[in-house]
């Protein structure tokens, strides 16, 4: 038998690094074993397929290729992206070694590169669905979309912890807490699952500039750090993402691209990273302050521990710049004998050098009915109902009035990063508009883009408002927005006609609207949730009773940002602020009980005029004991309310109120309590209450009373 093996020309044959059978570490020593010193340094390259064609893979032996900011092959199809992919191996096989190359997208809301695909909720909406299961099979579908194109790497997730909202990267952030955006990681897992390598970005600190600026720096302790942004890196390490991308960002004044102690002690060493590093776009010209790239930077950054470079533009002289780098040894071999391992790793483990060409079989699945379906329960998942007056849901026999730019919109209603870089308004992608959504699930929908032609006829008019799609600093401000002057003049057509107006806000961030609160009877935060506007329809209507919270505090004015959780600031509506409804047929299904079920009804009634809230405690080091006294300052009674408010840090909180609810043991960071005891206009209702907790300052803040903020 073993005779007749060693005969036969697969097992003689075979170069142990093509032999499947062997472990990874085997194949990766015996490859590196091979290569020659151009090999490698070609490894840690990645060029732009505008500027690198398969010829320069070839020569220039290229590890890797990307399409960044949505530069994509012509016509956009999804056979074109596999073509074009295959036209790039094709030329990665022809070296000497015949080794494969990972091509690279920004697919961060589904496959938003390929025209057909199913575009998801940004993660600032994702955040909001508070559901790590459902976000894992986001991940999952994406990545089903992106190799059906035959690509084999995307970078996403972000997993920045924004907290500046004036950032322009904030609805790429799936939320201000370090918590909610590690919870979200199972992204990470989904992408993975299906053969796609995630990438976490971007390392460290892209949220936590000083005023929110895109690229700017990050002036926070080693340990403040640690505690805000390093968190989800972590986790997603965890989770074995394949890639991280390092930030544009400096950190004490210090580029990242070039920060050996957070890349190498930090990130491989502690954090035990054993994927690759991969630069920001052209990030390496930034490290002198002066324009392109020369030999000293290129070699700061590798020696930094990047591990392959994204280089957009001149990658031959790039290249060049490595070779003699390693030759004079500026940079040591031993360096770019680890960058390769790591990347030669994932490339076997992606299993590319058995099926290095696109599988095409995935196709038929873009934008499927199946994949726009999960899209369409993450949309519902994200909605956030910050303030419901009872108007909500509305009935769908009702006579609605539509209004605004993004209600017709799918590029509004998708952002940045949707077919091209910045995104754009109007039919970019194909999907549900969330003025469609409506139309198919109301009997009654009359559309007006600028709210002209309303009367006083119709039960309530929706007003779907906000911002036009943006990315990176382009959607930086210098002050929080409110709504543009054409949102607002919509939204005095439709209150001038007297009929109750439903503001949905579609943004990917909080906007200053606490001086518009007053005059709408619901608001309705939709972030940017892509291609299934029908998601949105399905709560307004009550086919979905919303369950979606804050990812991010909402400030009560421009002036308070930044602004977040614990920071003892006192919001609109706090971080995991978020209301809901009962659905309008909750059950469909005929009962066949006898005995008539009560239906309580969970919505919260109206504040006409707000609430103040009065408020003592006398506290100790590990506690403390209080009043809280409720008033009603407006004109009617309010039957059934709820009382919430915030903590203004993450800490773990024992408590309970006037023996009427008690609490133990979790993180709190937001609580409420709801009673059904009316309260009359002008009556108080106070209560006491103890808390034993495990953090400073603990006194809650931030009370509102259905959503209303209160007085204090
Ligand atoms: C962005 C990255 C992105 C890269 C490639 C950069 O401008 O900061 O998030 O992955 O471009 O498109």
């Amino acid at each position: 038998l073993l005779t007749g093996l060693a005969a036969s020309p697969s097992a003689a044959d075979v170069l142990p690094y093509l032999d499947p059978s062997l472990p990874v570490a085997d194949r990766v020593t015996d490859l590196l074993g091979r290569m020659t010193p151009d090999d490698k340094t070609g490894q840690l390259v990645q060029g732009e397929r505008a500027t690198a064609g398969p010829a320069d893979v070839t020569s220039l032996r290229l590890g890797s290729v990307l399409s960044g900011g949505g530069s994509a092959p012509t016509p956009n199809t999804p056979a074109a992206w596999a073509d074009m992919y295959d036209s790039y191996q094709r030329a990665a096989l022809a070296t000497p070694l015949k080794i494969p190359m990972l091509y690279g997208i920004d697919a961060v809301h589904g496959n938003n590169n390929v025209a057909g695909a199913t575009i998801f909720p940004h993660n600032v909406g994702l955040g909001a669905t508070r559901d790590p299961a459902l976000v894992q099979r986001v991940g999952q579908i994406t990545a089903q979309e992106v190799t059906a194109a035959g690509q084999d790497w995307t970078f996403a997730p972000c997993v920045c912890v924004a907290r500046d909202d004036r950032w322009g990267r904030t609805y790429e952030s799936f939320g201000e807490t370090p918590e909610l955006v590690s919870s979200m990681t199972t992204i990470v897992t989904g992408l993975q699952d299906e053969g796609v390598l995630a990438t976490a970005k971007h390392y460290l600190g892209d949220g936590g500039t000083t005023n929110g600026v895109d690229q700017g720096d990050t002036q926070l302790t080693e340990a403040q750090l640690r505690a805000i942004h390093l968190p989800p890196f972590r986790a997603a390490v965890e989770r074995g993402a394949g890639s991280i991308m390092i930030s544009f960002n400096s950190v004490g004044g210090q580029k990242m691209t070039a920060n050996r102690h957070l890349i190498i002690d930090v990130l491989k060493g502690e954090l035990g990273f054993t994927g690759f590093t991969v630069s920001d776009w052209a990030a390496v010209d930034q490290l002198d302050g002066r324009p392109g790239f020369t030999a000293a930077e290129v070699a700061d950054a590798v020696n930094a521990g990047l591990d392959m470079l994204m280089v957009p533009e001149d990658v031959s002289r790039f290249v060049g710049y490595l070779r003699a780098g390693v030759q004079s040894g500026q940079i040591p071999m031993s360096r770019v004998d680890d960058a390769n391992r790591r990347i030669l790793t994932k490339k076997f483990e992606l299993g590319l050098f058995e099926h290095p060409y696109a599988d095409r079989s995935g196709i038929a699945q873009i934008g499927s009915a199946e994949h726009r379906a999960v899209a369409r329960q993450a949309v519902r998942e994200s909605q956030v109902l910050l303030k419901n007056d009872g108007i909500l849901p509305l009935a769908p026999s009702a006579k609605i009035f539509v209004a605004g730019k993004s209600a017709d919109d799918l590029g509004n209603q998708s952002g940045g990063w949707t077919m091209s870089w910045q995104g754009a308004s109007g039919a970019t992608i194909s999907g549900t508009s969330i003025l469609a959504g409506l139309r198919a699930a109301a009997s009654s929908v009359t559309y007006s883009r600028d709210g002209s032609g309303i009367d006083g006829s119709y039960t309530a008019a929706i007003a779907v408002v906000g911002e036009t799609p943006y990315a990176e600093g382009k959607g930086d401000r210098s002050t929080l927005p409110g709504l543009d002057a054409d949102d607002r003049a919509v939204l005095s057509r439709l209150r001038a006609a007297g009929v109750p107006v439903i503001t949905v806000l579609v943004s990917g961030r909080p906007l200053d609207v606490a001086a518009d609160l007053p005059g709408w009877n619901a608001l309705l935060a939709a972030w940017l949730p892509g291609s299934e506007g029908a998601g949105v329809a399905d709560v307004l209507l009550g086919a979905y009773a919303p369950t979606g919270k804050l990812p991010v505090t909402w400030p009560q004015s421009a002036g308070q940002e930044p602004i977040n959780d614990g920071d003892g600031k006192t919001p609109l509506f706090p971080y995991g602020h978020g209301l809901t409804f009962t659905t309008n047929d909750p059950d469909p299904t005929p009962s066949t009980s006898t005995t008539p079920s009560p239906s309580p009804s969970t919505s919260p009634s109206p504040v006409p005029a707000g609430c103040r809230v009065a408020y003592s405690t006398s506290d100790w080091s590990t506690g403390f004991t209080g009043t809280v006294g409720v008033t009603n300052t407006g004109a009617t009674a309010i039957p059934s309310w709820k009382l919430t408010w915030t903590w203004p840090a993450a800490q773990t909180v024992t408590q309970s109120w006037s023996a009427r609810v008690t609490q133990s043991g979790a993180t709190v960071t937001a609580v409420g309590e709801t009673w059904n005891a009316g309260l009359a206009p002008g009556a108080t209702l106070s209560f006491g209450f103890n808390a034993t907790h495990s953090g400073a300052n603990p006194r809650p803040a931030a009370f509102a009373l259905n959503g209303t903020p209160c007085t204090t």
